[in-house]
């Protein structure tokens, strides 16, 4: 595969779902990726890539960025409090925000540097114990607590468990979203992002379908 194929495959399955084209956005995730795949997709010219570990990102983007320019970089993986601040450094998003503590440490760094990378809660869906995300019943009162202290929160993210069926999954993360007035879904990855963006994703994140499988790290 590679990027025009997921790219075709999206507008697709948008269209099919009678939306607009311009409603979903595709985070190609380089984690992992030799450089010269992530290469490759800069120059090809898109600009929005997700990365699940602070260090790694933080050893490859700051040159990427000199040399191709600005990318719009999210956060897909667990952040530690204590890397919070490399964090809001270097990424536009950040989508596992899961927890109260977390969220008081990104609006404590907001208030410091004027300025915060927008967020977007991971939720649960599936309530597997080893999986980050905050449970589905304590999402309305997490949400409401996010906002209160005015991180810019803009939608809500999930990994459903391995061997599901994700679509329940992905309606029960748009259920607490729409409930919430939250726009944004980031839901679905390379098995199953049409099915996602049926069910409403605005964001979805593409790794393997686009560079090429991982091999896993050391
Ligand atoms: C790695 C990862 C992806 C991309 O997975 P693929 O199956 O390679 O598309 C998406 N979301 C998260 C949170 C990931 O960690």
């Amino acid at each position: 595969m590679g990027l025009h194929e997921i790219t075709g495959r999206i507008s697709a399955a948008t269209l099919a779902a009678g939306r607009t084209s311009a409603s979903v956005r595709l985070i190609a995730v380089s984690k992992v990726q030799p450089l010269e795949r992530v290469i490759a997709v800069l120059e090809s010219g898109h600009r929005c890539f997700g990365e699940n570990r602070v260090q790694e990102a933080a050893g490859k983007w700051p040159a990427l960025q000199d040399r191709f320019g600005k990318v719009d970089l999210h956060l897909i993986g667990p952040l530690q409090t204590n890397k919070a601040r490399a964090a809001v450094e270097l990424f536009d998003c950040i989508q596992t925000l899961d927890r109260p503590k977390l969220a008081e440490t990104l609006a404590r760094l907001a208030q410091e540097r004027g300025a915060s990378p927008s967020v977007f809660i991971q939720v649960n869906t599936g309530a597997e114990p080893q999986k980050a995300g905050c449970l589905p019943e304590d999402a309305d009162s997490f949400i409401a607590q996010t906002r209160a202290i005015g991180l810019p929160l803009l939608g809500l993210m999930c990994i459903p468990p391995d061997g599901q069926d994700p679509v329940p999954h992905f309606r029960l993360l748009a259920d607490i979203a729409a409930r919430n007035g939250l726009s944004g879904l980031s839901m679905g990855m390379s098995g199953d992002f049409e099915a996602a963006i049926a069910a409403g994703a605005t964001h979805v994140r593409v790794g393997s379908a686009i560079f090429g499988e991982r091999t896993p790290a050391p």
